[in-house]
Order: structure tokens, then sequence, then C-alpha cells
């Protein structure tokens, strides 16, 4: 796909928006970037603040290598260009929920560098560039109390390590800018290097917006700060984009400045002219040294990470003959991922475990209101369930018998299997013999089937799993029903 077919109709005519995104990603780990305070999240107000944290004088930071370590692991995951010599700088700026006076940043020579993130729109599939990963530290948060007029500060989140993962301008629709950060966000969840929750605002993105005429320069950009859904997001390019129409064909100009997005009522908002670099006086930062990365390190990085989703989903397809929809569900999300290789590391058949997590499994899950990750039946215990089927001790219909106990009592399936006595037969002497009992209770029916009235097959089908007690094998009896038919 080269393009989108997105466009903004004018009064001038079809115009196209360009989509950059900044994407901040709270990096996983326990401590801070420079200090070993904690990271939880939900903590009372300045209860996990360092001396570091609360830029006291004379403390210094001290990098912390396991943030290092995931930012390299999620450029790695990109495909970027890992820079064995980066340094970090400050970003100088007041503001109260600032301490230090100062961001602790990477401009001049961030970590990682140029990658890109496969996107599929409904158009195709595109390559997204990203231009850039850098480390920095996150600011406190500003709460405001209106009775009386107070504002308070929360210094828990001053310093905890963000990964800003910025796009090149390569988006052109809202759907390619949402789809941009649902796979940044399978891929950071994947390799665990952030925990992708955008509710609790781990992950958050500035939207840069402009339109033109196809084929014109870009036009100027307006930034929307701290969007926290993929449908805000979405939201955002849709209004900002019409907006910056109606202003342009209305005789006005887009003034490159940063706007906040109001989803109560669905508009975006000026909140300041847009600074650029040089108004933050950004300079290397004289308490840390240039962060090296030995070649090591960055092997072991390499070394850590997990088959990623793309991969993952080919050889579900591929080698597994799952279907390209079930393989798209099964790697969408790294727990539902994790949860069927347990199927496949027991030995369940492929395309038949995909069949009944996407079926019976989520739909159980759906009725119950539950995620994967707390599902009341274990993979080990699913497992067992399909292993049952699949060697023939359970018909189609007992399984889901079973599967319902399962989900009531968390046991295994053999355990119940056991209990309910439940297995299924396939002992051909029991079939045979109920199958002429039935044949000669009913003379008058099998004179009828044999005289032409072959729907009556399913009548004796049913009679001998009646007999059976339901536990008769259903292939099987039909068998033996046709074979002792057709010689009576
Ligand atoms: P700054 O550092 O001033 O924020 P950058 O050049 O680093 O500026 O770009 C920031 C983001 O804005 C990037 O994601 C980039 O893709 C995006 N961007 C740049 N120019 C445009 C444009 N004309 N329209 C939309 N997005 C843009
Ligand atoms: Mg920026």
């Amino acid at each position: 796909m080269e393009q989108s077919s997105y466009r903004i109709k004018g009064a001038t005519g079809d115009w196209e928006v360009v989509v950059g995104l900044e994407v901040h990603a709270q990096i996983t780990s326990n401590a801070k970037l420079f200090s070993g305070a904690s990271t939880a999240f939900g903590a009372e107000p300045n209860s996990q603040v360092s001396l570091v944290d609360a830029a006291m004088p004379g403390m210094l930071p001290v990098p912390n290598a396991e943030c290092v370590k995931q930012a390299v692991r999620t450029g790695l995951a990109i495909g970027a260009e890992i820079h064995r010599w980066s340094r970090f700088d400050r970003k100088n700026y007041f503001y109260a929920d600032l301490p230090q006076g100062y961001q602790i940043s990477q401009l001049f020579h961030p970590i990682v560098g140029e990658g890109a993130i496969t996107v599929t729109t409904d158009e195709g599939t595109k390559t997204i560039g990203v231009e850039r990963i850098h480390i920095e530290q996150d600011a406190g948060k500003l709460m405001h109390d209106q009775h009386p007029t107070m504002s308070y500060v929360d210094l828990n989140r001053s310093g905890v390590a963000l990964m800003e993962i910025v796009s090149k301008p390569d988006m052109r629709s809202p759907q390619e800018a949402g789809e941009y950060v649902r796979k940044l966000r399978q891929l950071v969840r994947y390799i665990g290097s952030c925990d992708g929750n955008m509710e609790q605002g781990s992950m958050r993105a500035d939207v840069n917006v402009s339109v033109r005429k196809t084929g014109d320069v870009f036009g100027t950009r307006t930034e929307t700060k701290n969007v926290n859904s993929v449908r805000f997001i979405q939201t955002v390019v849709e209004i900002e984009a019409r907006r910056q129409v109606d202003v342009i064909e209305g005789g006005g100009t887009i003034v490159q400045e940063t706007r906040l997005f109001d989803p109560d009522k669905g508009v975006t908002r000026s909140m300041r002219s847009k600074e650029d670099a040089h108004d933050y006086r950004y300079f290397p930062d004289p308490d840390l040294l240039p962060l090296v990365l030995t070649e090591d390190f960055v092997a072991e990085c390499a070394a850590s990470l997990p088959e990623l989703p793309d991969t993952k989903r080919a050889r579900f397809t591929d080698a597994l003959g799952i279907s390209a929809y079930n393989a798209d569900v099964l790697t969408a999300d790294v727990d539902t991922a994790n949860w069927f290789e347990t199927l496949l590391a027991e030995g369940v058949e492929g395309k038949a475990a995909a069949n009944w997590v996407t079926g019976e499994l989520f739909g159980a899950l759906n009725r119950l209101g539950r995620d994967i990750s707390d599902s009341p039946v274990s993979a080990a215990h699913a497992a067992e369930l399909l292993k049952l089927v699949g060697d023939g001790t359970l018909s189609g219909s007992m399984a889901k018998t079973v599967f319902e106990k399962m989900l009531e009592t968390g046991d295994g399936a053999g355990a119940i299997v056991e209990r309910e006595g439940l297995k299924q037969t396939s002992d051909t002497g029991a079939i045979d013999a109920a199958i002429a009992d039935i044949l000669a209770a009913n003379a008058d029916k099998v004179a009828e089937y044999k005289g032409g009235k072959e729907a009556l097959f399913g009548f004796f089908v049913g009679q001998t799993m009646k007999a059976m007690a339901g536990k008769a094998n259903p292939k099987l009896v039909n068998e033996r029903l046709r074979e002792l038919l057709a010689s009576a």
C-alpha cells in the first residue's frame, strides 16, 4: 500500500492528512531511571520519592541498567539501529511538577536510531518509519483543588523511566495511526519493556497532525499532547485534520502549536505556541557520563527477545495450518499467545486447539467477563481436555459438558471424566447389542427405513445414543447402524 485513500472533503477539493506520533512508554522496571525509588502504580502521593527524584541539592543520578536494557530490546524489536554511544541532555524548563528545573532526556544522541513498524489496515500492509527512541525521565503530577483554590504536587512519577518512540510523519489516516499504536503496544507487551496500559498512563501519545493537498509539501503541524487511548488518537487525527482544513479554507493559517484534547467535548484546544528545541537550552547533563554499550550487552538484549508477533503469526499459519483469522486472534496479545503456546507444548494438535480457544474458551471468558490471564481453566487443564477429545475418549458434546464443569470447579478434565463416568465408549460389542435391541423393538420402523424412508436413520442413532446413556462414540454408532440395518 502506497497511500491511504482517507481524504478530508473541503470546499476547494480533497485534503490529505499527515500524522507523526511521539509515543511515551513507561519502561517496565521496579526502580526509577536514576534512583532506587519504587515505580509501583497507585501508591499514596509522595510515598515513592527519593532525594534524587525530589532534586535535593548535591544528589547525583545513577542510570538504571534495567531501563537501558529495555530501551535497547525495544529498539531491536523494531529492527532499529542501536547506538552504542549515547548521551543524556538536560531539557530546561520551569514547572511545578519538575523540581530539578530540567528533564533529563536524550536530544542529540538517542540510544536507538531508525527502525520501522509494519501495520495492517483495511487497505493493506504498510511500513511506518520510526525516527528514534530515546530515554527520559517522567515529571511529577499536579492536582488542582477548587475549594479552596489549591494545587498539590505528587512526585511519585518524578524520575520514572520513559521511552519516547518518535515516528516519521508517515501515517495518512486515523486508522493507520490507530494501528501503529496498537502494533507498538503489542510489541512492547510481548517483549515486556512496557505494560502498554494506556488507562493508567503507561503509554500515551503526542499526536502531530498537518494537512495538505496530495502531492504538496507538508503543511504546518500542530501537536496534541498526552492522548491516552487508541480511539482518542484516531479521533484527534480526524477532528484536528477537519479543523485545519476549515481554518485554511476560511483564509486563515495554521500556527505550529501545542494543543490539548477534550474527550468530553470532542475538540482540541490551543494550549501554548510550540517551543523550539532552542527554547529549552538543551545541553549535555554534566552529572552523567555518556552511555556506552558493549557489544555483549546488545547481544544479550537480542538473545533475551521472545518470538515476535509477526513471526509467531506466520508460524501458526504456515507450519500449523491455523487460519489467518485465528492466527491473528491468537497472537494479538501476549497473554493469549502464551496460553496457546502452552497447549501446543502439551502436545495438542494446533488447528483443533486454535478452533477450541477462539470458540469455546473465548465464548466462556466473554460470558464470565474475564481475561485469558485469569481464566478459571488453566492451559494445562485445557490441554488435558483437548487430548481426551483427540484420542476419542470424549465426544465433542461430552467435551462441552466436561468444560462447563471445569469452569465451575477449576478441576482438571481427567478428574471430572473419572468422577462423572463420562468416558465415551468405543466398545463395539456393547454398541451392537444396544442396536440389536432397538431394531428388534422397532421392526415397523426398520421396514419403513428399508422401504426408502432414509430420514429414520436419525431416529435409530438417537435411540442408540439414549440406550448407551450418551456415552457411545457417535462415529462408531453411525458405522455400526449402517451395517446392521443393511443386514437386518
Ligand atoms: P519536535 O522535536 O519539534 O517535536 P520532530 O521533528 O522531532 O519535532 O517531530 C516530532 C513529530 O512530529 C514526529 O513524530 C514527526 O513525525 C512529526 N511531524 C513532523 N512534521 C510533521 C508534519 N508536517 N505533519 C505531521 N507530523 C509531523
Ligand atoms: Mg516533540
